[in-house]
This record gives C-alpha cells, sequence and structure tokens, in this order.
C-alpha cells in the first residue's frame, strides 16, 4: 500500500547516483543503470563565459581550442578547482539523465565525490545537484562506493581494503564496519603517468607530444611488468630542435621506465597504509585480498607488483571503470543499509590534510 504521496513520488522518480570522477563523471539511475559515462570536461567560451560543450563533446575539443574557448576539466586534481563550471556540469549531466516529467519530481541524489575533498567543496557539490532540482542529496567518498560496487562487505567487522586509481588521485582505503580505518589520497593516477611519459618522451627522445597522445600509448603498450614479447608503437610530436613533426617507435620498457617512479611511490603509500592498520584488520586483508578499482587498475602487471611488495593477493575489480557508480546505485536502493556511510552533513567531513 502506498501510504502518502511522499511514498509515490519515492516510486515513480529517478533516483540517481553519481560518480562525480576527476576523468569521468558516470550517471546510474534506479532501475535503469548506468546512464551517462563521459569525460568531466566542460568547454567555456572566455568572451561570453558561456559553455560551450560538456562530457565527450568538450574533451574532443581539449588542446584543439581557438583562444576564447578553453576546456577545463573542472575536478582535475581531485578537488573542485572550478566551482561554478563544476556545477554546470552536473547541472547538465542530471538534466541529461533525467526524461520527461520525472524531472519535476526532484529525485533524490547520491553523489560519489573524491576523498579529501573539503567541506566548502561538498557545499557546493550539494548545492549544485540541489540547483539541478534534486530532492536529498547524500554524499558518499569515492573509495567506500568502490568498494560498495565490488559487494565488499563493508558494513561487518571485516577488514577490507581498496585502491581506487583515477585520473587526477588515486585514494588506498581499508574499510571495517561501514567506516574508512585507515586511508591516503595522492595524487599520483592516470593523469599523472601521462606526464611521466610526456618528460620522458622529452628528454629521451626530443620530441614533444600531446596529453592525449600520451594516454594512448600508455593504455595500448604500457605494462608495468615485461610479458614475452616487446610492445612497441609509434608516435608522432613536434621535434624539439627542428620544430618539425617527427614520428618515433617506443616500447613497452620505455613506458615503464617512464612510469616507474610513480609506481614506486603508489607501492610505498599502500605500505604505509598497512604498516598502520590495526593488526586484526590486516589479517583479514591478508586473507581476503586487496581490491583494485578505477581505471588505474587496468595498467598491466599493477596488481602483480603491488601483491609483490606487499606479498598479499590483489584482484583487479571486474569493470574497475564503473565500481564507484554501481556502489552508488547499490546505496540509492538500499539507503536505510547503508546510511552510516554517507556523509550525513558538511561538517561529518574529516579535516583536509
Ligand atoms: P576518475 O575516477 O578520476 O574519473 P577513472 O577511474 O575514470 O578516473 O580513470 C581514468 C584514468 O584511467 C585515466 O587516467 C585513464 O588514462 C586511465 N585508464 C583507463 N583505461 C586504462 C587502461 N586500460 N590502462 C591504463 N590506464 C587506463
Ligand atoms: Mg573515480
Amino acid at each position: 500500500m502506498i501510504k502518502n504521496l511522499e511514498q509515490l513520488k519515492r516510486l515513480i522518480s529517478h533516483d540517481i547516483g553519481i560518480d562525480l570522477g576527476t576523468a569521468n563523471t558516470l550517471v546510474y539511475i534506479r532501475g535503469k543503470g548506468i546512464v551517462i559515462n563521459e569525460p568531466s570536461v566542460v568547454a567555456v567560451n572566455q568572451k561570453t563565459n558561456q559553455v560551450v560543450a560538456v562530457g565527450t563533446d568538450a574533451k574532443n575539443m581539449l588542446g584543439r581550442t581557438p583562444g576564447h574557448i578553453i576546456a577545463v576539466r573542472p575536478l582535475v586534481d581531485g578537488v573542485i578547482s572550478d566551482f561554478e563550471v563544476t556545477e554546470e556540469m552536473i547541472t547538465y549531466f542530471l538534466n541529461k539523465a533525467q526524461t520527461g516529467n520525472r524531472k519535476l519530481l526532484g529525485p533524490r541524489v547520491v553523489v560519489g565525490v573524491p576523498s579529501g575533498i573539503t567541506n566548502v567543496e561538498i557545499r557546493a557539490v550539494r548545492d549544485a545537484c540541489r540547483n539541478a532540482g534534486a530532492s536529498e542529496v547524500h554524499i558518499v567518498e569515492e573509495p567506500m562506493a568502490a568498494a560498495i560496487g565490488l559487494r565488499l562487505p563493508v558494513l561487518e567487522p571485516v577488514g577490507s581494503m581498496i585502491i581506487d586509481i583515477g585520473g587526477g588521485t588515486s585514494d588506498i582505503a581499508v574499510i571495517s564496519l561501514g567506516g574508512v580505518v585507515r586511508s591516503k589520497n595522492l595524487r599520483i593516477a592516470g593523469d599523472k603517468l601521462n606526464n611521466d611519459i610526456i618528460s620522458y618522451i622529452r628528454s629521451e627522445f626530443k620530441i614533444l607530444i600531446g596529453e592525449k597522445t600520451a594516454e594512448n600509448i600508455k593504455i595500448s603498450i604500457g605494462a608495468i611488468v615485461a610479458g614475452q614479447t616487446p610492445l612497441e608503437a609509434p608516435i608522432k610530436g613536434r621535434d624539439l630542435i627542428s620544430g618539425l613533426p617527427r614520428e618515433v617507435v617506443v616500447t613497452d620498457s620505455d613506458i615503464r621506465e617512464a612510469i616507474s617512479q610513480s609506481i614506486n611511490t603508489l607501492i610505498d603509500s599502500t605500505k604505509e597504509v598497512l604498516e598502520t592498520t590495526p593488526p586484526e584488520i590486516v589479517s583479514d586483508v591478508m586473507a581476503r585480498g586487496i581490491y583494485l578499482s578505477g581505471g588505474g587498475a587496468l595498467i598491466v602487471g599493477l596488481a602483480e607488483i603491488i601483491s609483490e611488495y606487499t606479498k598479499i593477493p590483489v584482484h583487479i575489480a571486474s569493470d574497475p571503470l564503473t565500481a564507484v557508480c554501481r556502489g552508488t546505485g547499490i546505496i540509492l536502493e538500499n539507503m536505510e543499509k547503508y546510511k552510516d556511510v554517507l556523509i550525513a552533513n558538511e561538517n561529518d567531513l574529516p579535516p583536509k590534510k
């Protein structure tokens, strides 16, 4: 029986889960699944201050815009560097995700935000969702959402460890009884690896390549452990001396060399988190393994090397890029059960380190 209007609204409105990632934003609608999966990029016309494009269309403009149009990634460092643009982006995706009259019914929204976000930033996310029509806004930190997306037993008195490697930031978190027991948020993630590759190619081959080229090469031949046969790929860039275009062939071993320092830092940080985690929980993690999520989980050989250095089995999440969004969906559908994992209000957030 439907008791009141509130309940009726709940039944027919679009409840929405959002993964507000530094590289990609995903939107989940209750009953439908993931309906939006686009880059967190906004193109702005600086002359008029108007948003020209959002998401995939805007990403295609990155590095290719005329002077007065800039393509920005408003969450690029894992923190909201540009409130206004972030709000425009959230509004755009929320409107795109909802159809017809249901828009009027004020959806309940669960947003996954990078851990380490400040109270001011949380308020900005909340306001943006409210302005876009949300009736309730609940916020969850991304590593928690990812763990829920992987169906780890986060509410039980059992330690779970997750490493979420995104574009701007990586989160290393140990979770038990619905809370984060230990965590570390670092700026070493996909973007840093792209920059490592750009620097390496510049110093070794004396050519300048763009971010997109670096990312493509990372994804196509990047591997932390050498395979049976070497991988290679041609890349085009601008010769630093002649200024003219030049093509060189790079190998997986070049990429390995380029990103090795960053990977070492990631491993050291993982060890640091483990070293300060209470022993009972460490023993749970040793038995159950460490889970990798986010796009960085797909780096070939990363799971193996983390396992080698920590002596703990490491599992790659299935479909790691959607883990956080799936988690927000599971929270939406079981709000009562997961209420304690939400950041209930702005003041409940841990201070920024
Ligand atoms: P965020 O949560 O910060 O939005 P994502 O989890 O969506 O980030 O991951 C995006 C990052 O993952 C990008 O830096 C991208 O280059 C990287 N990535 C995606 N696929 C792969 C792959 N197969 N190998 C290595 N890195 C990848
Ligand atoms: Mg993410």
